[in-house]
């Protein structure tokens, strides 16, 4: 059974599909790797190091596909800068593909995949469930994405995080306010704390409360008034009155604090603004504001991807793709998640896609020419 791993052609996006420390499993396994040349170069994997585990090279994506069974990605296919295709298009029909679809932000992607014939599972849809924790894409990714929004807002920053004593003075520790305590949230919060900070997190998820305290920060709680979790433990979009609510909290701790970083998302809506201009207004100059969710629309107003804006001499972030800026171990770590989830489809050195475990149903977008995911159809209709 062939593999084959393109390089990601979205640009900026500099992870890879496969690292080489997973080849030797898959062989065992009964595949065959192929990489595209160049794909783990951003990733501190040059073609020699996937060799010497045992894959093949392929100068060309037509080499690359030709008679593929798997095709292993990071990003969702696009079209294709040099064969001027889209990538679906270079599939062979029946070819089984994993990677992050984005589904909910980009359901169409669907109907061409099943157009194609391909047996497509979406990274991002995987259960959240305590036997798929090895295949959690999101989780991994979402970690490095939030330790770097850490880093980048202290380089950023024009003050120390810890408390420093010293003969020039003392000089207190950096407040840190992280808003969305979910995966990301959590690892900013533990990543501020290492660098010494007083930290402060604030979710709606009144199980967040556990969480945050558990990594020596202070719990924010509102009393939104209404029920705030869906089910899997994701947070609900909440009522215009609940937000008035949550404004009136996140104020003041916005005010008070040197450094805002927000992840606050809803699957497959929006992301909730919860910082507002004023907000921003009220920080002290110097300041600085990290928009995790700005490529979900932000939760900072103002925030723009990509860029830096300054608003009354606070800085406000829209940092995008963070996991691509952590390369050598989000690859690392997503080509555990990949295998995993493959490890899942195959058995006897052969495909076998048992439709009735939750992980595959969960996963699986199309097959045999249809869109099989409930959500994914909702989403179309
Ligand atoms: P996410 O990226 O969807 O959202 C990030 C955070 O934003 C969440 O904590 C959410 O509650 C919060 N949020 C949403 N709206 C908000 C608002 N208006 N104000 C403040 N915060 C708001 O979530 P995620 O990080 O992917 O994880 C969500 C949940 O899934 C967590 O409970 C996490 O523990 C759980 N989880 C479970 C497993 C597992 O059991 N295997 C694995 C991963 C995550």
């Amino acid at each position: 059974m062939k593999i084959a791993v393109p390089k990601e052609i979205i640009p900026g996006e500099q992870r890879v599909a496969l690292t080489p420390n997973v080849i030797g499993k898959l062989a065992k396994s009964g595949f065959e790797v192929v990489i595209e040349t160049g794909a783990g170069a951003e990733s501190g994997h040059p073609d020699a190091d996937y060799q010497a585990a045992g894959a093949a090279i392929a100068a060309s994506v037509q080499e690359l596909y030709k008679d593929a069974q798997v095709i292993l990605k990071v990003r969702p296919p696009a079209p294709h800068p040099v064969s001027k295709k889209h990538e679906i298009e270079l599939y062979p029909e029946g070819a089984v593909l994993i990677c992050f679809l984005e589904i909910l932000r980009n359901p169409e992607i669907a109907t061409l995949l099943a157009k194609h014939k391909v047996t497509a599972f979406s990274m991002d849809t995987v259960p959240r469930i305590s036997r798929a924790q090895s295949m959690d894409a999101l989780s991994s990714q979402a970690s490095a994405a939030g330790y770097k929004a850490v880093l980048i807002a202290a380089e950023a920053s024009h003050k120390f995080f810890p408390m420093l004593t010293t003969a020039a003075g003392t000089i207190p520790p950096a407040k840190v306010f992280v808003i969305g305590a979910g995966v990301a949230g959590l690892q900013a919060i533990a990543t501020a704390k290492r660098l010494g900070a007083t930290v402060e997190g604030f979710d709606i998820r009144p199980a967040a409360k556990g969480e945050v305290e558990s990594l020596g920060a202070k719990f924010v709680q509102v009393d939104l008034g209404e029920a705030t979790e869906s089910g899997g433990g994701y947070a609900k979009e909440v009522s215009e009155e609940a937000r008035k609510k949550e404004h009136e909290v996140v104020h003041q701790h916005v005010a008070a604090a040197d450094i805002v970083i927000t992840t606050a998302a809803v699957p497959g809506k929006k992301a909730p603004l919860l910082v507002t201009s004023d907000m921003v207004k009220a920080m002290k100059p110097g300041s600085i504001v990290v928009d995790m969710a700005v490529e979900q629309g932000g939760n900072v107003e103002g925030s723009k991807p990509g860029e830096t804006v300054q608003v009354n001499g606070v800085k406000v972030m829209g940092p995008l793709n963070l996991p691509s800026k952590m390369s050598i171990h989000t690859s690392m770590m997503y080509a555990k998640n990949i295998t995993t989830l493959l490890a899942l489809l195959v058995k006897d050195k052969q495909m076998q896609i048992d439709f009735e475990d939750e992980i595959v149903k969960g996963s699986c977008i199309t097959h045999n020419g249809e869109i099989i995911h409930e959500q994914t159809k909702k989403l179309l209709n």
